[in-house]
């Protein structure tokens, strides 16, 4: 039984008051979600207990911290239907699995001409690594469009992909529009095609079900911070005979065999891509915010966060000036509202609803590109999980109201030289 009452008792930060004893509303899960306590329980006990590092130690402490370290791959693995453990890698983030492809990918695959696919609601961590390949290789960038209506235009992707396109590496669902995208439409057209598959799953394995054998791509990409664990864990999910023939990604630690003084060859699978001492103490802990969400059910997550954002669009359809991007329906887009006004910079509205104790993220969200599509320069954007209520709603809706209300006075005043109608579009009036 999903209980949102009981859940929240296991985030004390939300408990907290903000300013003059606001009840704290977090609306920025899309950058970073809360720790329950027993993932901060788990990184204390790692550090009070069994700090050690980890697979060259044969003492009591170096096998503990190996074993819970090693059976977090597992958990990662079962997690995401991965067939083979030895195809998670664990790496600092979302954008260093995708710098690490872009780069042993890059090198293993692509030459001169050749081509990325991209699409244009892609997170900054998704361009730049394939701009960075592009400056090295001098390969080419294409851009998957998106429609009208804030889904990625799947029909143009027959045209677009041709023989010399190697790679295709896709956001699974958008930071910014929350548009879930179809992946196993793009991965029939990549595997016809003979593409590597790349996607990003930073905003989706924390809020749907992702199975990895099921959407056939061929890597997948995700943060622990976004997913109730802590930062600085990232993994990359990808096929073994693709990993297997790549170049690795840095040099140094676990990631070797044997070493002369004139080479070296490197160690199996995934340790291959680990260089270095880990972060042994956050992948533990990750591991208990796997089996965390495991216990609520990713199921439940998903339908109570389309409930939710259901709500919210519903209670921000009184706003007639605001502008809400993303797809209609709730279920496409669960749990990300992004919204702007043309008179009100959002900034200031994320400023002002600080003041009533709700976070809301203001800017480009790291999708330059895509604001420029959207034409504008930063939006607003509140973005659920599972621990968010409607009474929150209630308190975010009410402190936007505020903020519409201080701006609406000294915008209409400018405003009344102008047409009545374009300010009526461009400013609340009441
Ligand atoms: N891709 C998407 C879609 C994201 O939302 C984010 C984080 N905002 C990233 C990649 C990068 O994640 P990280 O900062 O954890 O590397």
């Amino acid at each position: 039984m999903f209980d949102v009452n009981k859940i929240r008792k296991d985030f004390k930060i939300l408990e907290r008051k903000i300013w003059d004893g606001k009840p704290l509303v977090y609306f920025d899960n899309a950058a970073t979600t809360q720790k329950p306590k027993i993932v901060i329980d788990t990184l204390v006990n790692y550090y009070e207990n069994y700090n050690a590092n980890i697979h060259r130690g044969v003492h009591k402490l170096a096998e503990e911290a190996t074993t819970a370290y090693e059976s977090v791959r597992d958990k990662v693995r079962q997690f995401i239907s991965a067939d083979d453990s030895t195809e998670i890698i664990f790496t600092r983030n979302t954008t260093e699995s995708i710098n690490l492809l872009a780069y042993s990918l890059g090198e293993y695959l692509m030459g001169e001409g050749d081509e990325v696919l991209l699409s244009e609601m892609e997170h900054h961590s998704n361009l730049i690594p394939w701009y960075l390949l592009k400056e090295r290789k001098k390969i080419q960038i294409k851009f998957l469009p998106i429609t009208d209506s804030y889904e990625l235009d799947y029909d143009s992707l027959k045209k677009i992909v041709t023989k010399k396109t190697k790679i295709i590496s896709i956001t699974h669902k958008s930071n910014v529009l929350g548009t879930v995208n179809d992946i196993k439409k793009i991965s029939q057209i990549a595997s016809a095609n003979g593409s590597i598959l790349i996607v990003d799953a930073a905003q989706s394995v924390p809020h749907l079900s992702v199975n990895f054998s099921d959407l056939n791509c061929d890597f997948l990409a995700f943060s622990s911070h976004k997913m109730c664990g802590p930062t600085g864990v990232g993994v990359l999910a990808g096929k073994k005979e693709i990993l297997e023939n790549m170049p690795p990604f840095m040099g140094g630690g676990e990631m070797i065999r044997k070493v002369t003084f004139d080479t070296f060859s490197t160690n199996d699978l995934p340790w291959k891509f680990e260089a270095g001492t880990p972060n042994i103490a956050d992948v533990i802990a990750f591991g208990a915010a796997i089996d965390y969400i495991q216990n609520i059910g990713i199921e439940n997550i998903y339908n109570y966060e389309c409930q939710l954002t259901e709500y919210a669009i519903e209670k921000l359809k009184q706003f007639e000036f605001l502008k809400i991007y993303g797809p209609k329906e709730a279920k496409k887009r669960a749990g990300i509202i992004t919204f702007s006004n043309p008179v009100v910079h959002p900034h200031d509205i994320a400023t002002i609803v600080d003041q009533y104790g709700v976070a809301i993220r203001a800017g480009h969200h790291c999708a330059q590109p895509l604001m420029k599509k959207l034409g504008v320069s930063s939006t607003c954007r509140a973005s659920f999980y599972f621990y968010n209520t409607k009474e929150e709603i209630d308190i975010f809706i009410d402190a936007l109201k505020k903020a519409f209300d201080y701006f609406a006075l000294g915008a209409c005043k400018e405003l009344k030289q102008e047409n009545k109608e374009v300010g009526k579009q461009r400013v609340v009036r009441r």
